[in-house]
């Protein structure tokens, strides 16, 4: 076995699967959340994720409350991915030396604010110490009415694919954290408050798992460009991508200087910067009609065109790709 660079996250992740199939009517490995159906005429929703100390953050970057709401909040946009409504969390957290009762204070405050606000009670959790950095580890909850939980499985050729947000914001306020700018005007603090302080988008998730031909959903986290393959990849379908229609905020059309269109700039952060947590889904286009009744936000980004026959040709074709932006660069980001 190589180093994890050559297997990547993903074929990681496909090694496990082969070893633990998941049992009869369960949804396991390779969803949003895994799908426990319940004898009460619901399903169960869970998932996890981790955040560590210099790799998803670093913490002379980023305010203790930031960083206990979005651990928070990127759990709870995989329950919203899944439609589901909000239940509970669990909290687990290595913390060094270093770390004082002040930081941790600021930090839980942080976790409570986002847990109140979408309604997720904390029931427990692990503490332990570390020689060297945080590492924190989030467990969700959440439920639906039986069968009706979205899947990446089940985009449909004819559908539209949509996002309910502008997409890029985070990955700008990212490119600004990172550059170290002092002073920034309100245009770039609001991008960085993007990215730290994200939204999950639980209530737009439970009215999109209740209307008829929204098919696959889930949330952006690596990117649209990657995010995306996923979809096709477990639907077995191909799409197409029009860059042109890409919704950006006021915030980030300012910041790339694109007062109009998409500029390379934006179409790049709105592709493969990730972490926005908006939803990705296809549905068809009585759903829509359905979802502009209903109040939902959507933007439609391209088409689901034809199934996948399997001749190795790429899944997505990007149409009015900004100048400047190779598409065969237009890739999500990697976590090995
Ligand atoms: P997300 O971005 O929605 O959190 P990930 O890309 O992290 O999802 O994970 C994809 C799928 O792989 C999920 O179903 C997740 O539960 C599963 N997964 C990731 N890592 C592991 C692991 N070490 N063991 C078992 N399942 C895993
Ligand atoms: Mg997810």
């Amino acid at each position: 076995m190589g180093g994890l660079k050559n297997i990547g996250e993903f074929g990681l992740i496909d090694r496990i699967k082969s070893m633990f199939p998941a049992p009869e009517g369960v949804t396991g490995i390779g969803d949003d959340c895994a799908v426990i159906p319940q004898q009460d005429g619901f399903e169960t929703l869970v998932s996890t994720d981790m955040l560590v100390e210099n790799s998803h953050f670093i913490r002379s970057h980023v305010k203790p409350y930031q960083l206990g709401w979005k651990s928070a909040a990127v759990n709870f946009s995989d329950i919203a991915a899944m439609g589901g409504t909000p239940v509970c969390s669990f909290l687990s957290l290595a913390l060094p030396p270093d770390v004082t009762g002040e930081w941790m204070d600021e930090f839980i405050r942080g976790y409570k604010d986002i847990s109140d606000r979408y309604g997720f009670a904390l029931l427990g959790g692990d503490t332990t110490s570390s020689r060297e950095g945080i590492s924190i580890c989030v467990t969700v909850m959440g439920r639906a009415p039986a069968g009706t939980s979205r899947r990446r499985n089940d985009a449909g050729v004819g559908d539209n694919i949509c996002v309910t947000g502008p997409l890029g914001d985070s990955g700008l306020g990212l490119e600004l954290i990172l550059s170290g700018k002092k002073n920034l005007n309100d245009v770039e603090a609001a991008l960085v408050e993007r990215h730290y302080l994200p939204m999950p988008r639980i209530d737009e998730g439970m009215k999109l798992s209740s209307t008829p031909g929204v098919h696959a959903m889930m949330d952006i986290s690596d990117g649209v460009a990657s995010d995306l393959l996923h979809i096709l990849a477990s639907s077995g379908v191909r799409a197409v991508v029009d860059c042109a229609t890409i919704p950006l905020s006021r915030e980030a059309g300012e910041y790339c200087a694109c007062a109009e269109g998409v500029n390379a700039k934006a179409c790049k952060a709105a592709l493969c910067g990730g972490e926005d947590y908006e939803l990705l889904f296809t549905a068809t286009d009585e759903a829509l009609a359905k979802l502009g009744e209903k109040g939902v936000p959507y933007y439609k980004i391209g088409r689901i065109v034809e199934e996948n026959s399997g001749d190795g040709a790429s899944p997505v074709s990007w149409e009015s790709v900004p100048e400047g932006l190779d598409p065969d660069g237009i890739m999500g980001f990697r976590h090995f």
